[in-house]
């Protein structure tokens, strides 16, 4: 018989996962002293109420009994408990002792997309005033790098999407290029859905067949890294059959002759070799997309994490502009970030190469402005530091020799994983702030109990660009500590106190606005009052009277003369790419599943999202399989020139014959990103995970 539930508490949060941020309710029912948990939707202008499966599970993760819950310090490699005071004690001395002797930049900040705004503006202050460090970067360079750069490149400035979601279900056409949001972002899925209902033709582009590319109406199945040619192939179509915006190009535009003459000297016959995709479907799929009135291109990881992915990103941008679909309505860009606030963690100055409101640090202006906001002279700001895999590379030349990492796992998520586990190892000093002993937190000497997304309170900022509040509902378990809190607490044991007096993440966010004021990302215009009342804001809202704004680029770009610039890319630039060769003949691709988030350090931790995938695999077309002795669903050695791993190996019947695909959400031998090698797109520090050649075998013991 069931037992009546005696008390029933109600705590409203935000998913921790995708960069939806879907608003959500965690349910608490007491039954004889027993406590039962449940998470449920929260209607909001984004996800409309709807959650995936990792948002129902989320309270697993952030209530599981292996959280760290209270500060460590290691001793003969085994962890200890202490209080904070003497942790923090040892952070002093130990960066202090290192930045007298290897100097102020040999301690460095590795930061996250997973946080708050106000802790991304707080861990970016921190480095710089705190440390007086110019070595701060974080996993969203890893993540969002080149669709950011691109955008930034093309249009003068990065906001995911140039439209709210409502506009897609409108929209005739959509390019759906290197994105599987029905597993990585599934709540924004209806939208595609009743845009296809309504009519819309859709076109992904995707070596393999997932559950995104089952609501195409043309599926272009192209060859890993070969985005850029497909991207000029499409357009040199649409010169070829006049689907050109003449009047949009020549006002709103410039470089379009460059590019008109590059892509018109292209053979659509070697386009087809390169892409592997038929001349017949490059035109197909051009035509589609030229001829109608309305239209939408969305990216993300599958064409941007390659080291050309830049180029790809400003070569899908060109066929928006030439099209002369943006900046009207049911037109326009989505970059589709993966991480929580893959957004507003770009924003507010994590990035070695800027400032809080997307400023740069190499503009002596948005120095002297950040300088005056911070209360310092400019000549004390850090110059420029290196890109978040960049940094190993600076331990590993001892350069660097001190880290403080927040919320992040680099030893899984970064391209040649085993260099940079070693790297870690050589630090004199690594200290780590994680709700679970990562892989990463096993290698520091000091581990921070980080609060979870039911304990932190901060705003974040979802994939449209909407700023939404995000309070702080539940209590902390055991020492724990808001995350701003910690930084705060280590820039005064520092002597830095007079820089990091909040008491809460809202006086945070006051400095955030004022930094922000006036920059590519304004912030001004947004409070945490009106955040209360109007669901998000999407910015830029540079004053409390502006309702914020739903549709870039009506009027103008944001580059100085107000036009979108268009890039002309070869088909074969010189940047160097992972071919097939003899000894590795297949293409490694790598991506997600829909139950597990990132390296997977919290949903391998909760148990209904751990039991749909537990363990790594890898697909491969079984013509493909038996060529190199391999039975479904036995073990299967992968190898690339950076590393080796073993997973199980899935027959797909779907998957192009010359690519295989890991997901990368597993650690040690089953880590994918160990055999993704160290090479960098030269425009925004990416690394290629998505094209990596390897050889595969048997594991026959
Ligand atoms: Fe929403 Fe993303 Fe969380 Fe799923 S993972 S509930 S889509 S925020």
């Amino acid at each position: 018989k069931q037992q009546k539930v005696q008390k029933e508490k109600v705590y409203d949060t935000q998913c921790p996962y995708c960069s939806m941020q879907c608003k959500m309710q965690l349910i608490e029912q007491t039954v004889v002293s027993r406590k039962s948990y449940k998470t449920i939707g929260k209607d909001n202008p984004t996800s409309e109420g709807r959650l995936c499966i990792k948002g129902m599970n989320a309270h697993q993760h952030a209530l599981h009994q292996d959280r760290i819950k209270q500060p460590l310090v290691k001793i003969n490699d085994q962890f200890v408990p202490v209080s904070w005071s003497e942790a923090l004690e040892k952070i002093r001395k130990s960066f202090t002792d290192i930045q007298k002797t290897d100097g102020l930049d040999a301690v460095s900040v590795y930061g996250s997309a997973s946080i708050t705004n106000e802790e991304a503006y707080l861990l970016g202050k921190f480095a710089r005033v705190g440390l007086q460090t110019k070595h701060i970067d974080y996993n969203g360079r890893l993540c969002m790098g080149a669709a950011a750069t691109g955008a930034n490149q093309t249009f003068g400035i990065d906001r995911g999407f140039t439209n709210t979601v409502h506009e897609i279900p409108h929209t005739r056409c959509i390019i759906l290029a290197g994105t599987n949001i029905a597993e990585c972002q599934p709540t924004i899925m209806p939208y595609f859905e009743k845009a296809k209902e309504n009519g819309a033709y859709i076109i992904a582009i995707d070596p393999r067949e997932t559950a995104t590319t089952k609501i195409a109406d043309l599926h272009l199945k192209n060859k890993p890294g070969s985005d850029v040619a497909l991207a000029n192939g499409l357009l040199k179509i649409i010169i070829e059959k006049n689907l050109l915006d003449e009047g949009f190009i020549n006002t709103r535009t410039t470089g379009f002759e460059e590019v008109k003459d590059l892509v018109s000297s292209l053979e659509l016959k070697e386009i087809a070799e390169l892409t592997g995709v038929s001349e017949d479907q490059i035109s197909q799929a051009a035509s589609a997309f030229g001829q109608e009135e309305s239209g939408m291109i969305f990216t993300a990881r599958g064409i941007e994490q390659q080291l050309d992915g830049t180029n790809a990103v400003r070569c899908f941008l060109n066929i928006l502009l030439a099209t002369g679909k943006i900046g009207k309505p049911y037109s326009g860009y989505g970059a589709v970030t993966g991480q929580g606030n893959g957004q507003g963690a770009r924003e507010h100055g994590q990035k070695s190469d800027q400032l809080p409101g997307y400023r740069s640090i190499e503009n002596p202006e948005h120095r002297s402005y950040i300088a005056d906001v911070w209360g310092i002279e400019e000549k004390d700001l850090p110059r420029k530091g290196v890109s978040a895999y960049e940094m190993f590379e600076k331990i590993d030349e001892n350069e660097i020799t001190g880290m403080f990492i927040m919320c992040s796992n680099p030893v899984v998520s970064n391209p040649n994983a085993n260099f940079v586990k070693a790297a870690l190892k050589k630090l004199k000093s690594l200290v780590v702030v994680d709700m679970f002993m990562s892989e990463t937190a096993k290698l520091a000497d000091i581990v921070l109990p980080a609060s979870s997304y039911l304990e932190d309170e901060g705003t974040m900022t979802n994939v449209e660009g909407r700023v939404m509040l995000r309070e702080a509902s539940y209590p902390m378990p055991g020492e724990v500590r808001n995350d701003w809190k910690i930084i705060c607490d280590i820039a005064s044991v520092l002597g830095k106190e007079q820089y990091f007096t909040y008491t809460s993440a809202e006086e945070i966010f006051e400095e955030l606005r004022l930094a922000s004021r006036g920059g590519r990302a304004d912030y001004y215009g947004i409070t945490y009052d009106r955040l209360r009342k109007e669901q998000g804001i999407l910015w830029p809202c540079p004053d409390t009277t502006d309702k914020g704004t739903e549709r870039l680029f009506e009027e103008s770009f944001a580059h100085d003369d107000g036009k979108a610039k268009m890039f002309a890319t070869s088909n074969k630039s010189d940047i160097p790419k992972p071919i097939q060769s003899e000894k590795f003949p297949l293409l490694l691709t790598t991506g997600r599943v829909m139950s597990h988030y990132l390296t997977g350090e919290q949903t391998r931790k909760s148990p209904s999202l751990a039991a749909r995938n537990i363990e790594a695999f890898m697909e491969i077309h079984p013509d493909t399989g038996k060529t190199y002795g391999l039975k479904e669903n036995e073990l299967v050695q992968i190898e690339s020139q950076q590393g080796v791993i073993i997973v199980r190996c899935v027959w797909s019947n779907t998957i192009r014959k010359d690519t295989v695909f890991v997901p990368f959400h597993w650690t040690e031998t089953q880590n994918v990103n160990r055999l993704v090698s160290n090479e960098l797109d030269p425009h925004c520090k990416m690394p290629g995970f998505k094209v990596s050649a390897v050889k595969v075998s048997a594991v026959t013991s």
